[in-house]
């Protein structure tokens, strides 16, 4: 997509300090980074988000994230990581080509990721798994 930063990135018209390249996708370090080390995995082929991927894009990620995980997490000195995947504004997308966070994290840093659970009231819950089974039964 001629507008859209991360293809950019993907075709090498704009510079990114690349760390690892497959045939269908790219990874290179966050412009700011939550925590140094702190990487993107893209495809190579722009998609927006996670919800209209094929799924053979997926594995594409999904085969490189073990060994770019562990090696984002030998070479920046993290104890931990977060892999992230903002989809839709509301959740913090910013930009609109499928891309995965890799956060490496440390004992007592200060990212501060909030996670306030709640509950489900009477009946709920069951209506909700009924809601996302009756969606997942009419999807391709
Ligand atoms: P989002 O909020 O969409 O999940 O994350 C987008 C990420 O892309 C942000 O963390 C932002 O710093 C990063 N980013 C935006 N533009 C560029 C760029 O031109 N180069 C690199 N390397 N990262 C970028
Ligand atoms: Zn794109």
């Amino acid at each position: 997509m001629s507008d859209c930063i991360f293809c950019k990135i993907a075709c090498g018209d704009i510079p990114c300090a690349k760390v690892l390249e497959t045939a269908d996708c790219v990874a290179f370090l966050d412009i700011a980074p939550l925590a140094p080390g702190h990487t993107l995995l893209i495809p190579r082929q722009h998609i927006v988000d996670i919800t209209s991927a094929p799924p053979e894009m997926v594995t594409s990620l999904a085969l490189e994230l073990p060994r770019l995980a562990h090696a984002v997490i030998q070479s920046s000195g993290a104890s931990g990581l977060n892999i992230l995947q903002n989809t839709g504004a509301s959740s913090g997308q910013a930009v609109f080509h499928l891309h995965i966070h890799l956060i490496p994290r440390r004992e007592g840093d200060s990212l501060g990721f909030r996670w306030n659970p709640g509950s489900y009231g009477s009946g709920e819950g069951e209506a909700m798994r009924q809601r996302i089974v009756t969606a997942l039964s009419s999807s391709i």
